[in-house]
């Protein structure tokens, strides 16, 4: 079957894109001597971390289903940073997790000792770790920026003085520091942030426990003008300056482009001269950050509102008023029928997704190199029904 036939709704992931921003990193941390691991929050397709796991090295977790996930299904490393962790799951996360990051001296006092009896009994060593707010906000959107004041996310500098000045044994437990500050951005942004990280906790990072340095994720560096060579530079830097390990984890850079989402238009009605197409997808619950980042996805063989002959509002059969995707340009007129493309929704897309409204959950497909799509899974009543009681 061809992307053309497949049932819509359906996310079609496609292998050959995949694997070209796998290349990419590979590439990137081979040069700079460094590790890349995937973030699952953002891709958790677990049938292609077979492929991921040839590349990478490993996954990160925002918990601990998704530390299991990464556990059963990528080779490789697993790390997991939470902003609290459960007194019930803190043991089964160390059981599975090669790096436990906390987010506060709170939680390394109240879990780190456990966590490193559990770990060391594994034979693993130099698991614990600490997330850091270097307070540099280095783009706009708030929702996305945990270096705002008022943040719950990671230690600030003053905090992290104080805590180890009260308590230093609890330093004495970490192996490394963590920091994640970046989202969609470019290698300069992380360069002006590792500047903030040295004037902050430059001399943290080169006391001799603190092996390894995670430079978290929102590293869009899959993206055709991303300075690779500048990311390099600075990994390199970072290893030798403070001599750590480097760790990068990113989301988006993995499954960049790589994915689409297939939707049929249902009807077109008019209103004061607006045409809208009524999908069988929705922003709402198919690609929740249409909403919530805000932004406009890419559309195939569309423009912008107004650039091509026929414009259209597109929109859901959901009964959310503000459900619409955007306003978008054909070359011919569209009829209920006819078949769209969103692009670049491989991330955040499926482990957003939900079935607000009864709508149906997309299914998954695998597209190979050729163009050959295969089911990977489908979702019906009982998915809707399952989570409900
Ligand atoms: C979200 C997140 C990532 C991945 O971010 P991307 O923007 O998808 O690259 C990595 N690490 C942490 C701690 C995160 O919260």
């Amino acid at each position: 079957m061809t992307i053309k036939e497949v049932p819509t709704p359906a996310y079609v992931v496609d292998e050959g894109a995949l694997e070209k921003n796998l290349q990419i990193l590979k590439d990137v941390k081979e040069q700079a001597g460094c590790k890349i691991l995937l973030a699952q929050k953002c891709f958790s397709m677990f049938a292609e971390y077979p492929l991921i796991g040839r590349y990478l090295d490993g996954a990160t977790a925002s918990g601990l289903y998704e530390a299991r996930l990464g556990h059963e299904e990528m080779a490789g490393e697993n790390h997991v940073f939470s902003p609290a962790y459960r007194p019930e799951e803190i043991e089964k996360i160390a059981a599975i997790c090669d790096h436990v990051i906390f987010n506060s001296f709170n939680q390394l006092r109240r879990f780190g000792p456990l966590v490193k009896r559990i770990q060391e009994m594994r034979g693993v060593k130099h698991g614990i770790g600490l997330r850091i707010n270097p307070e540099c906000s280095t783009q706009d959107h708030a929702i996305y920026d945990p270096c705002a004041p008022g943040s719950r996310l990671g230690v600030t500098a003053e905090a992290f003085a104080k805590a180890v000045e009260e308590t230093p044994e609890l330093f004495d437990l970490l192996s490394g520091l963590h920091f994640h500050t970046l989202c969609e951005q470019d290698s300069q942004a992380l360069a002006v942030t590792l500047d903030a990280v040295r004037e902050k906790f430059g001399s943290w990072l080169v006391r001799d426990n603190i092996c390894w340095l995670n430079m978290g994720g929102g590293h869009h560096i899959t993206r055709d003008d991303y300075d690779r060579g500048l990311l390099i530079d600075l990994v390199k830097k970072a290893r030798q300056e403070y001599a750590v390990e480097v760790y990068l984890e990113p989301g988006e850079a993995v499954a960049l482009n790589a994915g689409y989402l297939v939707t049929e238009v249902l009807d077109i009605v008019e209103n004061h001269g607006t045409h809208i197409l009524l999908l069988d997808a929705s922003a709402a619950c198919h690609m929740p950050d249409v909403l919530e980042m805000p932004y406009r996805p890419p559309l195939k063989d569309a423009g912008e509102a107004g650039e091509k002959a026929y414009t259209y509002r597109l929109s859901s059969c959901t009964c959310l008023a503000g459900d619409i995707i955007g306003d978008y340009s054909f070359d011919r007129s569209i009829v209920s029928g006819d078949r769209l493309y969103f692009e670049d929704m491989a991330i955040y897309s499926m482990v957003k997704n939900n079935t607000f409204n009864g709508m149906a959950l997309p299914a998954i497909w695998r597209m190979d190199k050729d163009g050959a799509c295969t089911l990977v899974k489908k979702f019906g009543y009982e998915d809707f029904k399952g989570r409900l009681s």
